[in-house]
């Protein structure tokens, strides 16, 4: 009799490297957690009391699939301003976390059977959501000597008839590398150019120290770019699962309605919350950008002169170390690492075969704690 089986597209799923670390990590005691890559901070207590206060005022119900008006208003007006450009609520679509607004893009986007490059080291869940998507993900390599960034030659080798879009992140993780405005040009040209889209995943927007973030929105290339971004990581805001995607006027329609098959709607009460974020006092923003600043200005030092640091990391809260001179495989170095240390990281294959010789650390923990545990990173891969 013919047994029921589970769908081939779940079971092959690829799956990231961390989880064994996160296995082993799971129950020991005194480990200091560099591999977790959420901000440590409680969300701002003027965002929790907006949630509050819309929770009773009665949203609690479905909204509309692109998300609450005012909050899509807010949204664009602050996209058109932080970017300087032209951008009509119509093309907010509000998801569950950012990487909601990944999941539609590619959605949006392109069919199976069709390709979509995507960064080498970049974060895993790009290759996931292609897959589930029956899209084949090709990846370009970022090399660690040119600070993490792609070669524009590279990308262009790449493109196929079947290629429909360019996924690109900057700052970046795991590596903090921060597109510089050439590059962001170079490759919205070679969008143009191929008739590609671009979707832009701008998660870590507010999270840069040396310069500032340059946008793909504002390229010449708005009638094809995708930008994603959120509150989770500005706001420390994770758990409360809001993301949102701007896409090009006529794709509005197409990415809001695609929210209702996956979940009708974002919730009303992270929507309330995330309005509550983008309206009312930005200093937190500051505070948080500070912090992270200082713990990479911590990590600079503590491998100074060392000759382990691939590059400087200029956003986000990650940075790359290199374990090449240990000879052992990232896995391998980041389980012997945390048995031995009692220090998680996370291995750089879990990036993409290109990443094997290094690990990530995440700036979300205290100063203190920070120190420690990459002093014993240090002390490790040098003895
Ligand atoms: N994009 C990148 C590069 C990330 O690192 C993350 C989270 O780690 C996300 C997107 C997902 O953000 P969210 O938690 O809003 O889904």
């Amino acid at each position: 009799m013919r047994q029921p089986t589970p769908a081939q597209r779940a079971l092959g799923m690829p799956r990231s490297a961390i989880r064994e670390i996160m296995a082993l990590a799971a129950g020991r005691s005194g480990m200091i957690h560099l591999e977790v890559g959420e901000p440590e901070f409680s969300t701002p207590e003027h965002i929790v009391a907006g949630a509050l206060q819309a929770a009773r005022e009665g949203w609690t119900k479905y909204t509309p699939n692109a998300g609450i008006p005012s909050l899509r208003a807010r949204i664009a007006e602050r996209y058109a301003n932080s970017r300087n450009i032209r951008v009509e609520p119509e093309q907010v679509t509000v998801t569950v976390g950012a990487i909601g607004s990944l999941f539609t893009a590619v959605m949006a986007v392109a069919d199976p059977g069709d390709e979509v490059l995507i960064p080498d080291p970049g974060w895993p869940n790009y290759e996931s959501i292609l897959h589930l998507a029956g899209v084949r993900p090709v990846r370009f390599v970022q090399p660690g000597d040119n600070g993490f960034l792609p070669d524009p030659d590279d990308l262009q080798r790449l493109i196929t008839p079947a290629t429909k879009a360019i996924m690109v992140n900057s700052p970046g993780n795991p590596s903090g590398a921060v597109f510089p405005a050439g590059l962001v040009q170079d490759i919205a040209d070679l969008a143009r150019e191929h008739g590609l889209y671009v979707i832009s995943d701008e998660i870590y927007e507010d999270i840069v120290f040396d310069g500032g973030h340059v946008s793909f929105s504002g390229r010449g290339i708005d009638d094809r770019t995708l930008v994603v971004s959120g509150v989770s990581k500005t706001y420390a805001m994770t758990g409360w699962r809001l993301g949102y995607l701007i896409a090009p006027a006529e794709l509005g329609p197409v990415c809001a309605a695609l929210q209702e098959p996956i979940i009708s709607s974002a919730p009303a009460v992270s929507q309330k919350a995330a309005e509550a974020a983008l309206s009312g006092p930005q200093a937190c923003v500051e505070e948080f950008r500070s912090i992270y600043r200082r713990r990479r200005d911590i990590f600079l030092e503590e491998f100074d002169a060392t000759g382990l640091l691939p590059s400087v990391p200029a956003g986000a809260f990650y940075g790359l170390v290199d374990i090449g001179r240990k000879g052992l495989d990232s896995l391998a170095f980041a389980k012997s690492f945390l048995l031995e240390e009692n220090v998680a990281v996370v291995p750089g294959i879990t990036f993409g075969p290109s990443c094997d010789r290094y690990v990530r650390v995440a700036f979300t923990i205290g100063d203190d704690d920070l120190r420690e545990g990459l002093g014993r990173l240090r002390a490790y891969i040098l003895a």
